[in-house]
C-alpha cells in the first residue's frame, strides 16, 4: 500500500467536531464589528516580500526568521502573509480608502509563520484583526479597546486580563533604546543568545524575552515610561480615563513592547493564564507612521488582531457556552405550564432568531435553575405565580452581577431586543 500522504506540520484541518465553535466565534465577531460600524475588506494570501520587510521590520522574528516567502515563476520574491495590518495598509492606499475620511475596517483569514508548532502555535493559523485610519485621539483607541472587551463578554470568556503601555514618539523610543544598548552592554555576560544578537538589531525586544533566566535583568531595566514624551504621556492618560469611564480594567505593563516595528504610542494585549505559555489572544495598537512609510499620505492609525485558535481554545476550555446553548432559559412554576409555552411561543414569532428553551416536566426553582446555569443561558426568565397573575415576567441573569427585573410580558421582546448581550 502507498504511503498516506499527511498535512504539513503545523497546518491543521478544522474537524466538524471543533466548526461549531469557529461558526459562533465568527457569528459574534461580525454582529459586534457591525454594531461598531466597522466594514470588511478581503485581502489576497500572498504580497510581495519587500510590503511585510518594509512594515513589520527587518529586524522583527516574523521577517527574520517566521516568514515563508520565496521566489515565484517569474523571479519575484513573494510571502504568504505573516499577518494582516500590512496588507490592509496596502489595499487602503491602493484602494483609495484613506484619503477623505475616517476609515474603519476589518478582516479575517489564515496567516502564515515558520514556527515550532506547539499548543497555541502554528504554521498556518486565524487572524481576525480591525484597523480604523485618520483618527488620532485616544477615544478610537479606547473604541477599541471597548470593542474587545464586549467581545469576550458576549463570548463568555472570563479573567482575562487587559496588558497596556504606551511606546511614546520616535524619538522618545530612540532615547530610550539608547539607555537600554547602554544598560544591556553593561551586562552582556548576563545575556542569552537571543538577547546578545537583538542588543544589536532590535533592543527594545529584549524586554519582550521569555526566558526565565533573563527576568531579573529585565525588570531592573530603565522603564520606557520614564522617557516618553509629554503628547504620548497626554495621549496614554486620556485613553485610561476613557478606559476608567467604560469600567473596562487594565494592567499598565512597562515591559510592553510588541513584536512588531510598526507600533508607537499605544500598545495593548489581552492575556488569559488558561493557556499555558501561549496566553495573548489579542494584541494591538497605535502606527501612526505605517501609511507614509507605504507610499501613502500620513495617515494615523490603530489596530488589533486576534489569534482565533486561542480564542476558540479558551471557548472550549470554559465548556459550558457551547455554541448550541439558548439565550433564554424559562423557568416554569407549576401551573404556569401553558402560559409558559405560549410565551415562548409568541418569543419566537417576535425574534426569530431568539433561542429560547422553554422548561418543560417540572421540578423545583432550583432544580430548574441548576439546569438553566448548565444549559449555558445567559437569562433566566421567570414565570411563577405572581407574574402570571400581573401578566409580567421577572429577568435574572445567570453570568453577570445584575440585579433581577421585572418585565411587562407584552414589553418582552422589545426589552430583549434592546439587550445585546443577550439576544446575539
Ligand atoms: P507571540 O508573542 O505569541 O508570538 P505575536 O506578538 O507574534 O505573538 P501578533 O503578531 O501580535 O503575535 O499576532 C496577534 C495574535 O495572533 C497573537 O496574540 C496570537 O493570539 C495570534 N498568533 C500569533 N502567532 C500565532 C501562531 N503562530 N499560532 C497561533 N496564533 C498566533
Ligand atoms: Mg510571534
Amino acid at each position: 500500500m502507498s504511503k498516506v500522504v499527511k498535512a504539513i506540520r503545523g497546518m491543521h484541518d478544522l474537524l466538524p467536531q471543533q466548526i461549531h465553535y469557529w461558526q459562533r466565534l465568527e457569528q459574534v465577531l461580525r454582529q459586534v464589528f457591525s454594531a461598531y460600524s466597522y466594514q470588511e475588506i478581503r485581502l489576497p494570501l500572498v504580497e510581495k516580500t519587500e510590503l511585510f520587510k518594509r512594515t513589520i521590520g527587518d529586524a522583527t522574528d516574523i521577517v527574520e526568521k517566521e516568514m515563508y516567502s520565496f521566489a515565484d515563476r517569474n523571479g519575484d520574491s513573494l510571502a504568504l502573509r505573516p499577518e494582516g495590518t500590512a496588507g490592509c495598509v496596502r489595499a487602503g492606499i491602493e484602494g483609495g480608502l484613506l484619503y477623505n475620511d475616517f476609515c474603519r475596517l476589518w478582516y479575517a483569514g489564515p496567516m502564515f509563520r515558520h514556527e515550532r508548532p506547539q499548543k497555541g502555535r502554528y504554521r498556518q493559523f486565524h487572524q481576525t484583526g480591525v484597523e480604523a485610519f485618520g483618527m488620532s485621539g485616544p477615544d478610537i483607541d479606547a473604541e477599541l479597546i471597548i470593542m474587545s472587551a464586549r467581545l469576550w463578554r458576549l463570548l463568555g470568556l472570563p479573567h482575562l486580563e487587559l496588558q497596556i503601555n504606551s511606546l511614546g514618539n520616535a524619538s522618545s523610543r530612540r532615547r530610550y533604546r539608547d539607555q537600554l544598548v547602554d544598560y544591556f552592554s553593561a551586562h552582556r555576560d548576563a545575556l542569552d543568545a537571543d538577547s546578545q544578537r537583538r542588543l544589536q538589531s532590535n533592543p527594545l525586544r529584549i524586554l519582550d524575552s521569555k526566558n526565565p533566566a533573563m527576568q531579573p535583568l529585565i525588570e531592573a531595566a530603565p522603564k520606557l515610561s520614564d522617557s516618553l514624551d509629554d503628547e504620548s504621556r497626554a495621549h496614554f492618560e486620556q485613553l485610561l480615563e476613557l478606559l476608567d469611564a467604560a469600567a473596562v480594567d487594565y494592567v499598565i505593563n512597562p515591559r510592553l513592547v510588541r513584536g512588531l516595528d510598526y507600533y508607537g504610542k499605544t500598545v495593548f494585549e489581552w492575556v488569559t493564564d488558561q493557556l499555558g505559555a501561549q496566553g495573548t489572544i489579542c494584541a494591538g495598537g497605535r502606527y501612526d507612521s505605517l501609511v507614509e512609510q507605504l507610499g501613502g499620505r500620513p495617515t494615523p492609525a490603530v489596530g488589533f488582531a486576534m489569534g482565533l485558535e486561542r480564542i476558540v481554545a479558551l471557548m472550549e476550555e470554559v465548556g459550558d457556552l457551547s455554541p448550541a446553548r439558548p439565550h433564554i432559559y424559562l423557568v416554569v412554576e407549576q401551573g404556569s405550564e401553558k402560559s409558559a409555552l405560549l410565551l415562548a411561543e409568541s418569543l419566537r414569532n417576535e425574534l426569530p432568531d431568539l433561542k429560547v428553551h422553554c422548561h418543560c416536566g417540572g421540578g423545583s426553582f432550583k432544580s430548574q435553575f441548576k439546569k438553566a446555569h448548565k444549559s449555558g443561558a445567559l437569562v433566566a426568565l421567570v414565570l411563577g405565580e405572581q407574574e402570571l397573575a400581573q401578566e409580567t415576567v421577572t429577568l435574572k441573569y445567570l453570568r453577570e452581577e445584575r440585579a433581577q427585573e421585572t418585565v411587562a410580558q407584552q414589553d418582552l421582546s422589545d426589552y430583549l431586543l434592546k439587550q445585546s448581550n443577550i439576544y446575539i
